[in-house]
This record gives structure tokens, sequence and C-alpha cells, in this order.
């Protein structure tokens, strides 16, 4: 009987899939055909997404094509969506799910698009409505041509063969989109002439349009919907009406005035700095009682910009020379803001708003102008071309519903102190001045979008989007508490990876375990020289403090490469990441070096830490660094200055070197953190920062896991602990790898921890070493990437961070 009953299913399953499988071949036999006879590209291409959808059971079908002269891609044809968006929806590669089709070439699939990280909302195509997405390459000899997309309204899973089906169908459209191309260029002459003659022709509708409506009306216009793109530096949606941001005095209008003498004007110049940097003072103060998570280091930039000397002796020359001393601030500030905006790294060229920030405070004051008061009865959206960090802080939080600047960059101070405050802001949206004051805003920080007096129905979607957002967030929320434990009782630790005092509030509400990896060479970026000892130790504790007892791994300076301080001169070099940097930069600057040394271990007289070495290649680096930390720890002895003698004592390995001598390398030191950010690239020589080849950097790739799985063998078989702090620790899929391979210390931004804790919770451990087990058998990423989707899809933990690799 069940021999019968077990048959019956094959049977039956054998049929379906037979059934799957003539599906598709009339599939594709259809489209075939449709081809044959196609006349008009663009309509074989319509009827091709209609028969798809159709065939399919799926309520949208659309294909996108993509430009990579813009990088972005545009909506050429489409089954479900407002067919009037095609041709007008466009999007870049690096927004939306469409997009991470073709950034990851592989097809990708959200059971509910709407809440995973990369969905971006299109009020135009209205869809909205549909949850699952499944969106595949279109390619042509590996190059991408665009991304074919089926969406239903019902949350569900898409089967195996309906991806492959999906893959079969995109390769006529790929010939299709290939003959569109070449169409394209031979019109592209006539497109040229045409175009000449339509803007002419628009002009001549917009005067007409125009003297339309000039003796029409004395009513107010009606205001109309404006969409403005952005860059999106801080995550979330704010709902509220505009507050232009208008400085109380401005440079372009200082009045002119005949100079005092100059002994005069220098002492108003300084009466001036003076009362600027009090009021910096009193403002870190409010902000330190008011926002107790913010990095008052923001603060303690500006004030020594103010009191630089080299500042204020430039002002004081003109002022010698003759000038009044607000002409001299003028043409000092408008310099300095200009020697900031050339530099080329983007950190420091942002530091051009605290100048103006600065030099604005100086005027205000030199004309005795009080700043204003900046309280609001209803929620605002604060909107100018720069916002300085005086103006954030100078409105009551409860009250601030978004930022919206026109230039900046998700970097600025601005951007840093926005997403520690957590309110949802867009910078660098080209069209501020389509704003206006009290217009009714919706701020979208996640996809970097701002709608000017939205349509009701967007702002309904947002205040729902609003709402499932802030849901998902609860969801995470409720495992701040909860260990990262198997089911089967093994205990993961998790760690937040940090670089600025700013990201440990998000560490503790994401519930760290610890921190995994503090980058300490982000302070030193923002400094115009090294930090002095004094000045670190001051850091390290404050650092410490708000960790609150979280466990610390302070790791020792890892400039160069992509982290250059302007003060450190580094050569040009080919290839930076192969060239002077980490370790290497530290053991020729011994001193530096031996300054930071000093500095940690006296922050660990009062707090528990680790020290770690970054990028670690030879035996003779690692021996050397232990040198200085010698030197320094007898130096501190015999200075009386108190530190943890035992002070764990550890190195990344994140160089191949490093993986394959790391049976020596775990006798000289107390434990490992493996650095897979530049291990990977290192390892399968792929630029980390490279988008052309960004899809060869695969942590799944299986001389990666054997790299990591080995090196984790030999700690622990020596007993000492061992963590994975790059972003491979973030990333769901890699999970079950990594824990089946023994690993139970895992640092990450602190954003993913939920994400990572909610994973963990959900499988067991003995599940995971019979994966890793397999993976560590198989030869390519495919096969692994197949076998772990496999045993997830089993164990069903994937859910909506599913993605297809
Ligand atoms: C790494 O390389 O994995 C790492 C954590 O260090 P960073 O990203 O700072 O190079
Ligand atoms: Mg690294």
């Amino acid at each position: 009987m069940e021999r019968a009953l077990t048959e019956a299913a094959r049977s039956r399953r054998a049929d379906l899939q037979g059934r799957g499988r003539g599906r598709g071949l009339l599939l594709l036999e259809a489209i075939g055909t449709l081809i044959g006879e196609s006349g008009d590209l663009h309509a074989t291409l319509d009827r091709i997404v209609g028969l798809v959808a159709d065939r399919l059971d799926m309520e949208v079908c659309s294909i996108y094509r993509f430009a990579p002269e813009s990088n972005r891609l545009f909506l050429v044809a489409t089954h479900g969506l407002d067919p009037s968006s095609v041709g007008t929806v466009s999007m870049r590669v690096d927004e939306g799910l469409t997009g991470f089709v073709i950034e990851k070439s592989e097809p990708v699939m959200a059971i509910d698009a709407l809440a995973h990280p990369r969905y971006k909302y299109f009020p135009e195509t209205g869809e909205e409505r549909y949850h699952s997405f499944l969106g595949v390459p279109i390619v042509d000899r590996r190059e991408p041509l665009g991304v074919l997309v089926v969406q239903t309204s019902r949350r569900r899973r898409f089967t195996r063969d309906e991806v492959r089906l999906m893959k079969a169908v995109a390769v006529p459209i790929g010939g299709l989109l290939v003959q569109l191309r070449l169409l394209e260029s031979l019109e592209s002459k006539e497109e040229e002439r045409r175009g000449y003659q339509q803007r002419m022709l628009d002009a001549i509708k917009r005067l007409q349009t125009y003297e339309r409506q000039q003796p029409s009306s004395s009513e107010p216009s009606e205001v109309t919907a404006v969409r403005l793109l952005g860059v999106p530096a801080a995550p979330g949606f704010g709902i509220g009406r505009a507050h232009l941001l208008v400085p109380e005095v401005s440079f372009a209008s200082v009045p002119e005035r005949r100079p005092l003498a100059p002994r005069k004007e220098l002492a108003r110049f300084q009466a001036a700095i003076t009362q600027a940097a009090e009021e910096i003072e009193r403002l870190k103060q409010r902000v330190q009682a008011s926002y107790p998570e913010i990095d008052a280091a923001l603060f303690d930039t500006q004030r020594l910009m103010l009191t630089d000397e080299s500042f204020r002796k430039r002002v004081a020359d003109e002022i010698t020379a003759g000038a009044s001393a607000e002409t001299a601030l003028e043409r000092v500030v408008t310099a300095m803001v200009d020697e900031f905006t050339r530099l080329d790294d983007p950190y420091l060229k942002e530091r051009a708003v605290d100048v103006k920030d600065i030099g604005q405070r100086a005027l205000r004051n030199l004309l005795g102008v009080a700043e204003r008061d900046r309280s609001f009865a209803s929620a605002v959206v604060l909107v100018a071309p720069e916002l300085t960090l005086s103006d954030i802080l100078l409105v009551e939080p409860e009250q601030l519903k978004g930022f919206v600047m026109g230039s900046g960059g998700a970097t600025s101070h601005a951007s840093i102190l926005a997403k520690s405050l957590e309110i949802p802001t867009v910078v660098g949206v080209g069209r501020v001045e389509a704003i206006h004051e009290g217009d009714h805003l919706i701020v979208d920080g996640n996809a970097g979008t701002i709608y000017v007096h939205p349509s009701g129905e967007v702002l309904r979607e947002y205040s729902r989007l609003k709402d499932e957002y802030a849901a998902f967030n609860r969801e995470l929320d409720s495992l701040r508490t909860q260990p990262a434990v198997t089911r089967d009782g093994c205990r993961v630790m998790l760690g937040a990876n940090i670089g600025l005092l700013g990201d440990l509030p998000l560490a503790h509400r994401h519930g760290a375990d610890r921190v995994g990896l503090y980058r300490t060479e982000i302070a030193f970026l923002s400094h115009r020289d090294f930090l002095s000892e004094g000045e670190q130790v001051t850091l390290y504790d404050r650092v410490a403090q708000a960790a609150k007892g979280l466990p610390l791994t302070v790791r020792t300076l890892d400039l160069g490469a992509d982290k250059y301080p302007s003060y450190l001169n580094v050569p040009r070099e080919a290839n930076p990441f192969l060239g002077w940097r980490s370790i290497r930069v530290s053991l020729e600057l011994a001193s530096v070096f031996k300054t930071q040394l000093r500095a940690i271990l006296r922050a660990s007289a009062v707090s528990p830490l680790r020290i770690m070495l970054p990028m670690i290649s030879s035996l003779e680096e690692l021996r050397r660094s232990k040198e200085l930390l010698e030197e320094a720890k007898d130096e501190l002895r015999r200075e009386g200055h108190p530190f943890e003698e035992a002070v764990p004592f550890g190195m990344m390995v994140e160089v191949p070197s490093a993986v394959q001598l790391a049976d020596r390398f775990i006798e000289e030191v107390d434990f490992f953190s493996i650095g897979t950010n530049d291990l990977i690239q290192y390892l399968l020589a792929v630029d980390r920062n490279n988008r052309k080849v960004a899809s060869l950097y695969e942590p799944l790739h299986p001389a990666v896991l054997r790299a990591v799985a080995s090196v984790v063998r030999v700690a622990n078989q020596a007993g000492k602990p061992v963590s994975l702090c790059g972003e491979m620790a973030a990333d769901p899929v890699c999970t079950l790898v990594l824990i089946g391979m023994g690993l139970r210390d895992l640092s990450m931004s602190a954003f993913f921890i939920p994400v990572i804790k909610r994973l963990i919770r959900s499988v067991d451990i003995a599940a995971a070493e019979r994966v890793t087990a397999a993976a560590l058998e198989l030869a390519t990423v495919k096969e692994v990437k197949r076998h772990v989707f496999e045993v997830m899809r089993a164990l069903d933990v994937i859910d909506l961070m599913e993605t297809y690799h």
C-alpha cells in the first residue's frame, strides 16, 4: 500500500514536471513564431510580455533595457504595469530590484519585494500592488542587455523550473534587444534632426501655454506634483511641510564699510571668533543633553577650524593689508572653501560645508545679528542648498521629519548626523529650488526621492510604506535582547563593525554582543594630522564608554589604498591595494604606530579590549609589530601609566599568505579575525571596488570557502578564538556555511545583526555542518550556491532576504 502511494506520488510529480517542461517548450515555440513574424520590434516585445504573463500565469511581465552609457535601465515593454510608464520609467542600476539583477548578473527573486532593502517605488508604474518579484538578466556574449521581470500580487515563491524558463525566454529577447540597438544607432541621425524640430515645437508650445495662463486668473496657481531625485543619505520615510533654511547673514550681502584701524578690526574679528567658539561649545552642550548619541567630535572639528592658527593668521594678514574684518573673513573663507572643494578625498571635500558654517557664524557675530529661533509647531522637512550641523541642531527633533539638501554627499557631517538621529535624508537633490516654503513633501531616504505636493495616492502609499517599514524594524527589534543561538543550542556571538562613535548606538539598538572591529583609521581621516597620544586615549576611552561594556577589538591603523588622510604622503601608485597600505604604513611610520599602541594600551587600563593588526602578510611584520608593542609597554611601565598587561594581541587574516601560514601565525598571536573583504579580492584577484569585475567577487567561491575553513580549523585546533569581520558575515546566504565551519563569532555592520540572528535562531548547527561539509567538496560557485539554496529552501529559511545568486 505504502509503495503504491509512493509510486502514485512519484508518477504525479513526473507528470507535473513533464507538463512544466511541455509548457516551457510551447512558450519558447510561440515566442519563436512571434519573432519570425515580427515587423515592428516594439510591437513584438509587447506581444512577448503578454504571452509570458499569460502562459506563466503572472500578473506582470516587463522588459527593461540596459543603457551602459548612462548606467540606467529603461522600461521598454510591459504587461500589467501602467502602459504609459513605458519609455518614461528609468532607474539607475544601483536602484531597485531590477537594477540588482544587472549588478548581480544573475536572477533575483523576492517573495515580498516591498520589504526588500533594494525595493524602489516608482509610482508611475502602479507596481506597488505586486509583492513577489523575479527578474532574470538578458545578456549577449556576457554583456548585460536588460532584465526580464515577472511580478505577482500574491506573495509566492517562484519554482526552479520557472526561473529556468525565464532564463530560456530571456535568450530570444536578447536577440531582439540587440536588433533594437542596431536599429536605433541607424536612426540616431534622423533622431537628432527630429529632436531639434521637437525642441522647437516644445518651446513654441510652452510659450503659448505661458501666454494663455497670463491673463486668465488672479487665483493661486494649482499645485503640481513634482518628483525630485537625489542620493539617499539616511533611510526611512518622512512626511511634512517644507521649511527652507536661509542664512541670517550672507557674505554676498555684506555692506561695504570703511575699515577702522587694523588694530580695531583685529579686535572685532577676535571678539567674533571667541563668541562663535562659545556658541559652538553651547551647541555641543545642548546636543550632548538632547542627542546623547551624537559624536561630539563633530563640534570639536568646527571649533578647531575656528581657532586654527593658520586660519586666524590668514584673516589677520588681510586686515593688516587694509581690509575690514568682514571683507577679510569673506576672502579667507571663500578661498578655504575653494581649497577644500578641490580636494580629491570625498570626506575632506565635504568639510567645505563646515568652513562655510563657521565663516557664517563668525560673520553673524561681526554684524551683531542674533541666532534665529527654530522651533516649529508641526512636522517639518528642512530644505536647503546646503545644510550645516548648526542648522540641524537648532531644530527640535520631535518636529523634524526629514532633510533635503541640494548638495553634499552621504558622508557630510549633516548626513552622518542625520543617520545617527535616524531622520530620513536625501542629499545631492539637483532642483531644490523647485521646493517652496510650506510645500507638502515626502522624503524617501531609502530610494533618494522627494515628492513635492504628492498626489493623494502617492501619499497613501507612502503612509502605508512608512507603517510597514516601522513594523519590519519593530519585528527585528524584538530580537534585540535574544541571543543568536541555533535551535540545537549552539551560541554564535554577533559583533558590530564600527568606525565612528556614532555607530555605537546602532550597535546597541540592534543587539550586538561585542564590537568585533573598530576601524580606528576613520577618525584619522577627518583630522588634519595624526592624532596625538592624548587625543587617541580620550577617543578610545569615549568609544569604550559608549560601548557600555561590550568587548572591543581595536584595529590599528589601516591607512592607504582607498583611505588617505591629506597629511599622509602617499606616493602615486599603480596598484594602491597592493602598495603602501595598512600595516606597511604603520611599520614604516614606527613612531606613529607606537603612539597608537601606547594609546590603545592606556585605554585598556579601564575597558576590556583587544588589539588587532590589519593586513599581516609575513611573520616578520607580525614580529616587528610585537617588538613595538613590547617597547610601548616598557615605556608605559617606566612612566607609570597603567595598562592591561595581558591585553590580547591578534591579527586579521586577509592576505592569502597569512592563510597559508596560519599554523605558524597562530603560535604567535592570541586570536585571528578573518577579513574577507580583502581576502576575497586578493585570493580571486578581483578589485573589491571595481564595478566591472564585481560579479567575480564571490564570497561563496570554493577557494574562499576552503581558505576560510582552513583558518578556522587551525585556530580551533590551537584553541584560540577566531572571528570573521568582512561583509560576508552579513550575507544570509553565507551564514549557514560559516557557522557550519565552526565559526562562532561573526562581526558586521550593526544593521544586519537582526537578520543574521533570525536566521541562526531558525537552524540547527548539525544541518549547518552538513551544508558546509558538502559545500567544501564542490568545485564551482554555481554548485555551492545551488546546494546552499536547496538546503535553505528545505529548511524553510529563505524568506524576504531571498535572492538568487
Ligand atoms: C576586511 O578586509 O574584511 C575588513 C574587515 O577590513 P576592511 O574592510 O576595513 O579592509
Ligand atoms: Mg581589510
